[in-house]
């Protein structure tokens, strides 16, 4: 499941980790005891920062204006690592597929960070490669705002398109991702980004929090003609798809319950079948809940009704995380396999930019890397 638990502090007690008490009841929708309760066994951290024009901020239409949300990003990993840290007997650090099999096995719960959006970047790859080094294991291609990368679904109501998908920059994104094993995530993404990135990508993909277009109709859900293109097979990318419990994206106003976030997980299984569908819940990120998943204590009643509704044991621990084992398995495996082969890191600077590469070498003319 994927958790905005840092950004939750951030909001709520100014990111004083000292203050924060996660084995007794905390307002939102997790701690310690209820994720026990729910018998959770991972967790994606979300480490997030809003939008620029969400925060105050306006990055101009080039993304060139300063907006801090490198140094809020650092914040909430520094947040999220404090609070992993401090409940040693219950969270376990996980930086691979591995990690995240032995901390289940000792019964703690593997926490992987995940950068909900490109935006939080600095338009910078160089800042990707040093988020993986910190730990982080996703990246969102776009939160509900386009970014240099990549072209955003918007949220209940669609955007404009800017790059009509990926851009240039968007696709070397994809590339180094793949390259150093930092997992695509496309949830939030226009249709046209998912599309492109599908077919671009050589690691399978995740959408980290999204659900199904065709049982609600609203732009963060995931459209039938993207889910038909993820699976195992000619023309099809692996991925799994990790359905949101938010509401507005679950049902009509009021009407969202525990069976749709179900209806949701079987329309995607039916399309892209059960070994790609996991849950993203998206708790502490999300305001409202549906009927019967009010927090992560609730995890059981979800299993119980798909186990009602025919699923297998073995497809109901896919659900709970074996497809996503399986497909960062598979992202690890390509990683290693770029990087045997001995593809460089990209060095691609974003080309609006003016503050790099400016001087000259004298003789040289300008020092370009081909010059050398
Ligand atoms: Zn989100």
């Amino acid at each position: 499941m994927d958790e905005d638990l840092p950004d939750l502090v951030r909001e709520f007690y100014r990111n004083n980790v000292s203050a924060v008490d996660l084995a007794a009841r905390m307002p939102g929708h997790v701690d310690i005891p209820r994720l026990r309760e729910g018998r959770v066994g991972g967790v994606f951290w979300s480490v997030y920062a809003g939008c620029p024009e969400h925060e105050g901020y306006d990055a101009g239409e080039e993304f060139l204006n300063g907006t801090w949300r490198v140094r809020d990003t650092l914040e909430q990993i520094d947040v999220a690592k404090a609070l992993i840290r401090q409940y040693p007997h219950t969270f376990q650090p996980a930086f691979t597929s591995q990690d995240i099999r032995k901390a289940i096995g000792s019964g703690k719960i593997a926490s992987v960070m995940g950068v909900e959006g490109a935006h939080q970047l600095g338009n910078s790859l160089s800042v990707l490669r040093q988020y993986y080094d910190l730990g982080v294991r996703y990246v969102t291609l776009a939160h509900m705002c386009h970014n240099v990368f990549a072209d955003s679904c918007g949220f209940l109501e669609w955007l404009e398109p800017l790059h009509g998908g990926l851009s240039e920059f968007g696709y070397t994104l994809v590339s180094e991702m793949n390259r150093i094993g930092m997992l695509v995530d496309l949830s939030h993404t226009a249709d046209t980004t998912a599309k492109q990135a599908l077919k671009h990508t050589v690691a399978p993909v995740i959408w980290s929090h999204s659900s199904a277009r065709a049982i609600w109709n609203v732009p963060r859900n995931v459209p039938d003609d993207v889910l038909e293109l993820v699976g195992i097979g000619q023309n099809k990318t692996d991925g799994v798809v990790m359905v949101n419990f938010a509401p507005e994206f679950v049902a009509a106003e009021g009407n969202a319950t525990l069976g749709g976030v179900a209806d949701h997980i079987e329309h995607i299984a039916k399309i892209a079948g059960k070994m790609h569908v996991g849950l993203g819940s998206d708790f502490d990120g999300i305001g409202g809940v549906p009927r019967g998943l009010e927090d992560v204590s609730k995890y059981p009643q979800l299993f119980a009704e798909l186990y009602k509704r025919g699923w297998s044991r073995q497809e109901l621990a896919g659900l709970s995380g074996e497809n996503l084992l399986r497909v960062m398995e598979g992202a690890e495996n390509v990683a290693k396999q770029l990087q045997d082969d001995g593809v460089p890191p990209a060095w691609d600077i974003y080309d609006k930019r003016t503050d790099v590469g400016q001087r000259r070498i004298p003789g040289k003319g300008r020092w370009f890397a081909g010059d050398l």
